[in-house]
């Protein structure tokens, strides 16, 4: 990451939320950057099987 750097977008949460965000911006040509200040994920990293995720009728570690 360089200090100097302007970007068009920062996005605050690297959760599910700040991914999809970041995901539809850089595919719209904003050059973009997500602020994590834990660890990638978000709340998803809690647990150890998510359900109700798309394409994984049994659920995914
Ligand atoms: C134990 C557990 C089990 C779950 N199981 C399921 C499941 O099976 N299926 C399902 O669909 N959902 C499940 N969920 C819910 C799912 O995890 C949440 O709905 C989802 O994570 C919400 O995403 P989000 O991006 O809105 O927020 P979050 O996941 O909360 O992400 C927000 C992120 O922002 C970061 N952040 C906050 N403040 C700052 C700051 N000032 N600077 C930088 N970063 C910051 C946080 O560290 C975090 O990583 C579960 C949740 C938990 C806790």
């Amino acid at each position: 990451m360089n200090e100097n750097h302007v970007y068009d977008m920062i996005i605050v949460g690297g959760g599910p939320g700040g991914y999809t965000s970041a995901l539809y911006a850089a595919r719209a040509g904003f050059d973009t950057i997500v602020l994590e200040k834990l660890s990638a994920g978000g709340q998803m990293s809690l647990t150890w099987q998510i359900d109700n995720y798309p394409g994984f009728e049994n659920g995914i570690d």
